[in-house]
Formats: C-alpha cells, structure tokens, sequence
C-alpha cells in the first residue's frame, strides 16, 4: 500500500496520479505507474521526499527512459530530474568546469559545449537521455566514456538522508557500470553534474571508422568531430521516434583468455579487443548474429538488421515479449559459447 496524501498538490510540485509512462520509455511500450512527479531544484526534491516515505515505497527515477524495459504498470512513484541549467563554474587556461542540470537533454548539452569550443564530449554526440543518467552506467561511445570527463556530480543520497557530493573517483565507473548500479543502487538522486573540458582539442580518433571518416572532412573541428560520430550513428542505429529500442540490449562481454581460445578455435575470424591482463571483450553483437538473431523478427519485435545488438519494437509490442524475445537470444548465445550475456537495459 502507498501511504500518500490523497491531494494532488504540495506547494508547486504536482504529484500526478494513474499516468501513462509510453512517452517516458523509448521502447514506446504502454504502462502506467501510480504516481508521477517533476522536481525542479533539490529544494523541490525536498519537498518530494517529505511527502513521499520513499524508505516504504517503490519509486523509480526517469530521466529520458531510454535505458529500461517495463514489463507491467509500475506501483510507486516515477521522479522525473527537470533539474535545468549550463553553467562555468571555473576557467584556467584553456580548462574549462561547466556544470549541467540532471535534466538537461545529454546531446543538447554536448552540442551546446562543441558549440562554445569546450572540447571533450565530442564522440559522445547523440547518445539519447537526460545528464543526470548519464553517470548511472558510464555512457560511452567510440572511444570517450563519461568518466574521462566528469569532476563530480551533486546528489541526494536518499540513506543518509541529506545533499552530497561524489567525486569521480567516488562513483565506481566500469564498463557500462558504476556503484548507482551496484552496490548502491536506488540509493542517489543525481541533480547535477559537473564536467572539466578544455579548448583545446584532444580528439579520440583511434575507435572503428572515427578516423578516416574524420580526416575526409575539409575542417578538423570539434563540431566536425562531432558531425562524423552522428553521421556513423545514424547510419547503424534505429531512430527511437520511429522503432522503439534502448540501443545496445547487451554488454559485450568480458571473457578470460582461455574461453576466447576455445571459441577462436571454432570461429577463426571472431572480433576480439584486450581488456585487461588476461581477458578478451568479444562484441555481443557477432555472437548474436552467430547464434542466428540478426534480423530476426518475432511478432512485433525484432533485432535491428544493421544491428544486432539493438531489440526493435516494430510497434504494439508488449514489455513482456520484448523481454522474452531478449531471453530466447540469451539461451541461444549461451548453449552456443557458453557466454552469459548480461544486459544493458534495466528491466522492470
Ligand atoms: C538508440 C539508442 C542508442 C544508445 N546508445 C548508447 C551509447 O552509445 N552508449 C551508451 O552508453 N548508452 C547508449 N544508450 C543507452 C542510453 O542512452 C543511456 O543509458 C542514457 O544514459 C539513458 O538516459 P535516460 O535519461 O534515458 O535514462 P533512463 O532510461 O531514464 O534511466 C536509466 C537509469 O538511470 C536511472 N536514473 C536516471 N536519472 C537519474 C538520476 N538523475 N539520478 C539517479 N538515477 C537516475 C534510472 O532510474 C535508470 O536506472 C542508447 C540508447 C538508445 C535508445
């Protein structure tokens, strides 16, 4: 049982009830939660957290909802960060600390920083969300993850029960992870991030085609470099507005050396990149096409035919298939390899 006001108001802060989350998942599937609710400063947050005794009851935080899968209504309550704001904090020489809203859109922000030359976030263009999330799995994209650049980010963390800050060092970061999925999850609410960028240029070209399609281009700027990343991106991912999907379904596993053997034995031309003494990353992506998947259509749902790695929902598609389809590429790549695949997306 929710223990919450009936009333629907509390000062300015709108708590919205029986609301439909299909624009607020880029699947596009159509669930609802029991509450809903937009903070717009920490005070506001504050607010919140008074009315709703979140220690008791399920709530979950949407930035964007491009990263998560429901499986059915969600009883609790949904916060939404519309935290806004770009801000210098400090400049030194060509540094540059600018701070951004957990609700600012991800790209926008990027877009605004290339614009003003404050280069570093360059080949993370596109990648769809809000700032705020952006920390929870590290996003990352052709070589650049968010923990190259990010100084620290402010939170509310819901177990001491007051604002705090963490510091990069503080937050865990890993391949697509970070301690806001284990071992604390649940237990921060980002409000805002802070990113140390610079003026002059230190591109990341060495990732796939980035290069070559880089140095065709007649300039060599930051919003050249930030062109080629989009330009590679539209051309292998799906847009969401049109095919619901949460890009990368799964990570690329790790595996140790001696399992890469085994499977390099069968499969001469399988990719592979070091990671770390004694492992190998294999892309998800090439064991799901092996197992069969690539562009595989079952119902309403499918895996992207450029993209293996990226489930579709083709359009009406329940969470529950979704998710049952993800499972059937697991067993397949698992009695195949004898690989694990762990998912990327959260699913609910
Ligand atoms: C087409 C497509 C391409 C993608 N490409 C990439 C890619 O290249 N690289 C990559 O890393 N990811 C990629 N993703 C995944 C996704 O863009 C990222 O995970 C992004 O950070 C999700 O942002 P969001 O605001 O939509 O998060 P949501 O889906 O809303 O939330 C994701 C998680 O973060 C939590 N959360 C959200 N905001 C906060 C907050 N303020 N405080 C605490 N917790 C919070 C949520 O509870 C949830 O657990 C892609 C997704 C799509 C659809």
């Amino acid at each position: 049982m929710l223990c919450i006001f009936e009333h629907l108001y509390f000062r300015m802060i709108a708590l919205e009830k029986k609301v439909s989350l299909k624009t607020w998942n880029s699947f596009g599937v159509d669930v609802f939660t029991d509450f809903f609710a937009v903070f717009r400063s920490p005070e506001e947050l504050d607010e919140i957290l008074n009315l709703f005794d979140i220690a008791r009851n399920p709530f979950l935080v949407i930035g964007e909802g491009n990263n998560l899968l429901f499986t059915g209504d969600f009883a609790g309550l949904v916060l939404h960060p519309g935290v806004e704001g770009i801000r210098i904090l400090e400049e030194e020489g060509d540094t540059v600390i600018v701070s951004a809203g957990a609700g600012e859109n991800w790209d926008h922000f990027v877009k605004y920083c290339v614009e003003k030359n404050w280069c570093g976030l360059e080949n993370l263009s596109l990648i769809p969300g809000s700032v705020g999330s952006a920390p929870i799995q590290n996003i990352g994209a052709y070589g650049v993850e968010l923990r190259d650049r990010m100084e620290y980010l402010e939170a509310y963390d819901l177990e001491e029960k007051r604002r705090v800050v963490l510091q990069n060092a503080d937050c865990g970061f890993g391949y697509r992870t970070s301690i806001f999925k284990e071992p604390s999850a649940g237990r921060y609410i980002i409000t805002r991030v802070v990113f140390r960028l610079t003026r002059k240029p230190d591109f990341r070209l060495d990732y796939g085609e980035v290069r070559a399609l880089f140095e065709k281009r007649s300039r060599h700027t930051a919003e050249d470099l930030r062109q080629t990343i989009i330009d590679i991106r539209r051309s292998k991912l799906p847009e969401t507005d049109q095919y619901g999907n949460a890009g990368s379904f799964f990570k690329n596993p790790v595996v140790a050396n001696p399992v890469f053997k085994c499977i390099e034995a069968n499969y001469r031309e399988v990719p592979h990149y070091p990671a770390g003494e004694n492992m190998v990353k294999i892309p998800a992506a090439w064991l799901i096409e092996q197992a069969g998947w690539k562009g595989k259509r079952i119902g309403n749902v499918g895996t992207w035919p450029f993209q293996p790695l990226v489930i579709v929902n083709y359009g009406g598609a329940a969470g529950k298939e979704i998710y049952e389809f993800s499972e059937r590429i697991r067993e397949d790549v698992e009695t195949k390899f004898g690989i694990a695949l762990e998912r990327e997306v959260q699913v609910l």
